[in-house]
């Protein structure tokens, strides 16, 4: 069996003439063919890049396998560059069909595959496996992987159609490897490679940015908005920045200030922003009106009551002469009084009340004046009764006395008239 195959191998090898073309120095891109050949047969060494000093595993394989008995091919590689350290049977031909070099150091590596049993072979897949190391002295390029063909016959010995493509191994200063981090100018973005000592551009990982609209934030009374941009949604790249809007401002309005009854209890005027609602000047409650007193008094004469303590200010009633009224305080010469739910300020010699002496022993000097330095007219006891018709700023009452025949006016000091 062997002899035979030996002498049909032999007879083909003559008829072979193979010329071998080593394109050194150019790039062979096995995966763009892999991408566009369907249907033809072809025998193919991988590609990689890697660095000096790597190991690494180059493959043979064959596509669309048209049916092979017989193969023979040699490996051809820079000496000088790599170091073929091992080589293995691929999964196409049974180990006992095979026939690796026992030396791998010789200028080519031959393969020979030849079936035992008379039939073909159509597997697809990897035939060889050789593992290389980038030797130092290589240089930075291409190194081409070139595979020749000799030899490809069915079982009735016909030569086979068999493209045959070669690898390349690229050594190169860095086996880049890329940063998860983005990298970006104004239409693109990309990863560099993630060794501190290379950092260089990887071209594959470059793309266009992916627009995405930042929208508006509305500027309210008091933050900044913000116009809308746009960013790019993978790499975070502010393609369109947004502007900052001013804050609007709050828009006052008067908060009307409400009076204090002696029912209820009153506001300040205040100010709040219609916009947002926010308090600008907080209300400040006024406390329920409370009198200090309530006395009993006549009005002397037809008298006005003022709303200030200001014959100028405005009128808040006209009273005939001989009415009741009511006195709420007095301050000086001023009295507030109420009369019919009106509450204002009168003169206070405009109306008398009565009251009475009120010391705790001996009697109440009445004087010509309101004050010590007057003369003293006569004195009374307590619980006399006085009509007051008129107080002093100082804090003496004019008085009035009425005895028998007469009557008495002069001046008492208002804290022992009660
Ligand atoms: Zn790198
Ligand atoms: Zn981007
Ligand atoms: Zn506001």
């Amino acid at each position: 069996m062997y002899k035979l195959k030996k002498s049909g191998i032999r007879k083909l090898l003559a008829m072979l003439c193979v010329v071998f073309i080593f394109a050194s120095g150019i790039y062979v891109s096995v995966p763009t063919f892999a991408q566009t050949e369907t249907k033809e047969s072809a025998i193919s060494v991988s590609s990689d890049t890697v660095e000096k000093g790597d190991k690494f595993s180059i493959t043979v394989d064959i596509k669309n396998n048209p049916g092979i008995w017989g193969l023979k091919f040699k490996v051809g590689y820079d000496h000088s560059a790599l170091t073929l350290t091992s080589a293995k049977n691929g999964n196409v031909f049974d180990n006992e069909d095979a026939t690796l070099p026992s030396a791998l150091d010789k200028e080519e590596f031959i393969y020979l595959a030849y079936l035992n049993s008379l039939k073909n072979n159509t597997t697809d897949g990897t035939i060889l496996t050789l593992e290389f190391t980038a030797k130092n002295e290589a240089e930075f390029k291409p190194y081409i992987i070139a595979i020749n063909v000799e030899q490809a016959i069915n079982v009735n010995g016909d030569d086979i159609a068999l493209k045959s493509n070669n690898g390349a191994v690229s050594v190169v200063k860095c086996v880049h490897v890329s940063d998860t981090k983005w990298e970006s100018d104004a239409d693109t973005h990309w990863h560099n490679c993630k060794y501190s000592d290379c950092k260089e551009k990887i071209l594959k990982t470059v793309e266009k940015h992916t627009v995405e609209v930042i929208p508006a934030v509305s500027a309210t009374c008091t933050e900044d908005g913000l116009t809308s941009g746009k960013k790019c949604s993978v790499c975070g790249y502010i393609i369109e920045k947004q502007q900052v809007v001013k804050a609007t401002g709050h828009t006052s309005v008067k908060l009307k200030a409400v009076k204090a009854t002696t029912k209820r209890e009153g506001l300040t005027s205040g100010r709040k922003c219609s916009v947002c609602g926010e308090t600008l000047v907080v209300q400040q409650v006024i406390p329920k009106i409370t009198y200090k007193m309530k006395k009993a008094a006549k009005t002397n004469g037809k008298i006005k009551m003022y709303k200030k303590k200001k014959q100028s200010s405005k009128v808040v009633q006209n009273v005939k002469k001989g009415e009741k009224v009511t006195i709420v305080d007095m301050d000086k010469t001023w009295y507030l009084i109420k009369y019919k739910g009106k509450v204002g300020y009168v003169k206070s010699t405009s109306i008398t009340w009565n009251a009475k002496v009120n010391v705790t022993k001996g009697n109440l000097r009445i004087r010509t004046g309101a004050g010590l330095k007057y003369p003293i007219i006569s004195s009374r006891p307590n619980a006399t009764k006085v009509s007051v018709v008129g107080r002093t700023a100082n804090g003496w009452y004019k008085v009035q006395i009425k005895e028998k025949k007469k009557t008495i006016e002069g001046y008492m000091y208002s804290k022992y008239v009660k």
